[in-house]
């Protein structure tokens, strides 16, 4: 089984990107000089980098750890999570600092209301497998928490979605391993990326995505 180092690994909130399309990953992943576009289209890094590290609470039966790290050395990913709830079960994994054994229930807190597409439980699941590999221990659900239905809704980690977190870690480190955005197939998806005026030329054109933003500079004022 392939190991990663901590140098290789990856953003674990990148999955969702990938997941969206993936060129438009590798843009903000990969070409680097993306990353501003990239604060723009969701304040996900602006997201990650709010949580509260430290914050642990004990309420009856329920261990509550915010913005939580998590890595993984199979996937190679690493990241945050918003909340953590650790429930009191007895087949669970004892946590010395509160006493008595819990089982891990990872919780993401997204805008907007729930999507068609995976793009989210992905990323939950990812979260999950990261928490398992930590803790030893297995978590069969979590949630997402949608702001504008103010609803949790439960996720399974069934085998698929395991397995597409799995192969898109992959896929996502072989891309990153030789530097490569892929060109892909446009659709109208494009309208809801941030990045179609610079990523859409380019790809029409069938020029770099450097030579692009490097003419667009020495146009600039
Ligand atoms: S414009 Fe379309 S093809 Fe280009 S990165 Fe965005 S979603 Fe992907």
């Amino acid at each position: 089984m392939t190991e990663y180092t901590e140098e290789e690994y990856l953003l674990l909130s990148g999955l969702q990107h990938f997941s969206f399309c993936r060129r438009q990953w590798a843009l903000i992943h990969i070409e680097q000089q993306w990353q501003e576009n990239f604060l723009t289209i969701d304040g996900e890094i602006k997201h990650e980098h709010a949580h509260d590290d430290h914050f642990a609470a004990k309420r009856g039966d329920l261990v509550t750890v915010r913005g939580m790290a998590v890595a993984s050395r199979t996937l190679g990913l690493s990241g945050q999570c918003d909340v953590v709830e650790f429930r009191a079960e007895e087949q669970g994994i004892s946590l010395a600092r509160y006493g008595g054994t819990y089982v891990p229930y990872p919780v993401e807190y997204k805008r907007g209301k729930p999507k068609q597409d995976d793009c989210d439980r992905l990323q939950l699941c990812a979260q999950a497998l990261c928490l398992e590999e930590m803790l030893a221990c297995e978590i069969s659900e979590g949630a997402l928490y949608y702001l504008e239905t103010r609803r949790r809704e439960p996720v399974q980690f069934d085998d698929a979605l395991r397995q597409a977190v799995c192969s898109m870690a992959k896929e996502m480190h072989a891309y990153y391993q030789r530097r490569h955005t892929p060109k892909v197939k446009t659709g109208t998806f494009c309208r809801q990326c941030s990045l179609q005026e610079i990523c859409l030329p380019v790809l029409c054109k069938r020029s770099s995505a450097g030579e692009y933003i490097r003419k667009r500079l020495e146009e600039a004022p």
